[in-house]
């Protein structure tokens, strides 16, 4: 039921700054059925999928993470801001439209050859995403798929994605 969980989804214009309009997904999880509308949608996608690990981006992507990891049984991996993980990280930087930002994980976050499944709450124009897989490749682990609550469609943030692995969104604008 896509439309039912759009319609919790809110618009807040000039968010962060002027010209971005930030979809507020705090009113969809607050939510008790749109949350578990979005958590059982993921779940069934992913459920035969011999997912081994979530790997969830900070911060939205925690919320949705946890929820599906639990369900499929996975172990659920943490992608964060740096300086955020006390262990031994690696590290990926990646173009902003003004200036770079970087994603981390604990290196020994994932055992060689274990399947994993991206999470975030939102692609926009693709530049986390492909970091993060870069980041997943590169501790060991195989991305096999990616998992939006929402897609920002007119961004085309897909086509920068890895395109060998598959791309779910929920909610498409
Ligand atoms: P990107 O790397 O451009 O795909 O941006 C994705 C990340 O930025 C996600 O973690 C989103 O939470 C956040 N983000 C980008 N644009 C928006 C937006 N319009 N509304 C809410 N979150 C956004």
């Amino acid at each position: 039921m896509p439309e039912l969980v759009k319609a919790k989804i809110r618009d807040i214009p000039d968010f962060p700054k002027p010209g971005i309009i930030f979809k507020d997904i705090t009113t969809a999880i607050k939510d008790p059925e749109t949350f578990r509308r979005i958590t059982n949608h993921m779940t069934e996608k992913f459920k035969d999928a011999g997912i081994d690990y979530v790997a969830a981006i900070e911060s939205r992507g925690f919320i949705f993470g946890a929820p599906l990891a639990y369900n499929l049984g996975a172990g659920l991996i943490i992608i964060r801001k740096p300086g955020k993980l006390p262990a031994k990280v690696e590290q990926v930087s990646y173009e902003l439209e003004y200036g770079t930002d970087t994603v981390e994980m604990h290196s020994d976050a994932i055992e060689p050859g274990k399947k994993v499944l991206l999470i975030d709450d939102l692609l926009a124009t693709g530049g986390t995403a492909t970091a993060a897989c870069t980041l997943i490749q590169k501790v060991g682990g195989i991305p096999v798929a990616i998992a939006f609550v929402v897609e920002l469609s007119f961004l085309d943030g897909r086509s920068k994605l890895p395109q060998d692995i598959e791309i779910v969104s929920m909610v498409k604008y």
